[in-house]
């Protein structure tokens, strides 16, 4: 048997792969390697090829622009000890597991990895989190706080769809405690078949908002979609529910087992008694919340996140919600969230910027949007300092929104929607960001027109906004330059669709590019 350098999954032989697999096993010996033994234990699963290490098995994955199958090679020089492919592959020196759909054998081969960990006498529990917004961030503060309880396996970053959550999967063995997984959905039927390899002891539901509306095509099939986690708990599982939002609310009729409800303690909701609450939320200047957590029946406890944006408190009580159910005391978890700083890269990650001598203050909050991220974005940049004493303010605020897609026939309402937003609220100066899709300078000058209409039509802060509409991220640049350097103390907020480049504009503000 070969032993892996560094542990992973439980175990399993290429047999046995081929076994829950349905996949037919092909011995190729190689001269390179010694790799014909079948029963060669696999340690870990790698979908990309320059991972790869001693005792992984390549999962093969034809994607659009490139097809795994051309790089069992580079697999097998990493280390490498069979390759998982959907159809043989000549000159190659693995041995190879051919199934019909590598994909779904990625999954099969996850769930099993699972069904062996929960055959262990140990205990061992498994979240999942979805949510049209706020995901990743419970998953890295629910991962977090589990990690004071025992050994946690979470994904980095935003691995929710059907390779991202199985490799997530395969990382937990004998020694896992808890799997926090993120489980993400662009259609009905997606978390079915999410929760089908990763079934759940317990679901997190955050929000039903208008994310991928234009996939799903009504608010109500995204609900639809979203309440597949509940119905993928294992019996008597625990639904975790948000009682602010009706949609979430209403999966309540849904639950095999008990529900726990997290809210703010202000909010309207049904009259559920809250299981965890925050009441008397601020923020300081730097728009951090504070609040008073309360868990049902124990004292309130003073907790102050160590992240922006006051809409972070909801994905903080469904952490907070999880973990102490699974033992954890509300004073550690208030520690844990005062120490969390860090969420995955490009989500209202704070930085000061200094390029070529202008300087100012980045809300980096580029890695995606959607109507609700984009408003919850821009609140937290209109709150940012001192802003309720406007006398007191000396704040110029920027905001850079790219374009929101998949939003259907709902896009230049959606966008409009944005800009007239932004307008409403304290906000110095639009930048409105189009690019190379024409689709995006589309998006951007519903944004502008939004704004126009809101700025024509009232008073107020309004009136104060200054509107820029670039072809690109370049002239995006030069824009925020030349302002943050007519207002010393600038903050910029940085937000649109993955696919509006925004993420390298930040990047090269940062100087990593
Ligand atoms: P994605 O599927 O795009 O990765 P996600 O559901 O994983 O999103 P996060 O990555 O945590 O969510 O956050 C995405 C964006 O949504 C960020 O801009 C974040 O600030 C914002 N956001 C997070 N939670 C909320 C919330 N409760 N309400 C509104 N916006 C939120």
């Amino acid at each position: 048997m070969v032993e892996a350098k560094r542990p992973g999954m439980i175990p399993v032989s290429l047999t046995e792969i081929a076994q829950v697999t349905y996949g037919r096993m092909l011995k190729q010996a190689t001269a390179i390697h010694d790799r014909d033994n079948t029963d060669v234990l696999v340690h870990s699963v790698v979908t990309d090829s320059r991972q790869a290490q001693d005792g992984s098995l390549f999962v093969a994955i034809p994607g659009e622009h490139v097809d795994g199958h051309d790089f069992i090679e580079t697999a097998a020089k990493q280390g490498a000890c069979g390759a998982l492919v959907d159809h043989i592959v000549e000159h190659v020196s693995l041995p190879q597991v051919v199934v019909n759909d590598t994909v779904k054998a990625l999954g099969l081969l996850a769930a099993h990895n699972l069904e062996r960990r929960r055959a262990l006498p140990t205990p061992f529990e498994v979240v999942g989190i979805t949510g049209s917004v706020g995901k990743t961030t419970t998953k890295d503060l629910l991962a977090a706080m589990l990690r004071e309880l025992g050994p946690t396996v979470a994904p980095i970053g935003s691995f929710n769809n059907e390779i991202g959550l199985p490799l997530t999967a395969l990382r937990v063995n004998e020694s896992t405690r808890f799997l926090v997984a993120e489980m993400g959905a662009s259609q009905v039927g997606d978390l079915a078949y999410l929760t089908s390899i990763v079934p759940l002891d317990i679901a997190v539901e955050l929000k039903v908002g208008v994310a991928h509306l234009g996939v799903f095509g009504s608010v109500d099939r995204i609900a639809q979609a979203k309440s597949e986690l509940i119905t993928g708990l294992l019996p008597g599982g625990i639904s975790v529910l948000n009682a602010d939002d009706e949609r979430v609310a209403a999966m309540d009729k849904l639950a095999p087992g008990r529900v726990l409800w997290f809210g703010l303690a202000d909010g309207s909701r049904p009259q559920q008694q809250l299981d965890m609450s925050a009441s008397n939320i601020r923020t300081d200047d730097a728009d951090h919340p504070s609040f008073q957590l309360l868990a049902a029946g124990e004292s309130a406890v003073d907790s102050k996140l160590n992240i922006s944006g006051v809409h972070n408190v909801v994905n903080a009580l469904a952490a907070a919600t999880v973990a102490h159910e699974l033992g954890l005391s509300t004073e550690q978890i208030s520690q844990v969230l005062s120490d969390v700083g860090f969420v995955s890269p490009h989500r209202m990650a704070i930085s000061h910027v200094d390029v070529e001598d202008v300087e100012f203050t980045l809300i980096d909050d580029s890695f995606n949007a959607n109507p609700d991220s984009m408003k919850a974005g821009l609140t937290a940049l209109s709150t940012w300092g001192n802003a309720e004493d406007k006398t007191q303010d000396s704040t110029y605020r920027i905001a850079v929104l790219g374009g929101m897609l998949e939003l259907g026939e709902q896009t230049l309402a959606l966008h409009r929607d944005v800009g007239a937003y932004c307008a409403q609220l304290n906000v110095d100066a639009l930048v409105a960001v189009g690019g190379r899709r024409g689709e995006l300078s589309v998006m951007a000058q519903a944004m502008v027109e939004g704004a126009q209409v809101q700025v024509g039509g009232e008073a107020g802060n309004s009136a104060a906004l200054a509107l820029f509409q670039a072809a690109d991220t370049d002239e995006a640049d030069q824009i925020v330059r030349k302002l943050a350097s007519e207002h010393p103390g600038s903050v910029v907020l940085l937000k649109g669709s993955h696919f509006s480049g925004l993420c390298n504009l930040a990047e090269r503000w940062q100087g990593k590019r």
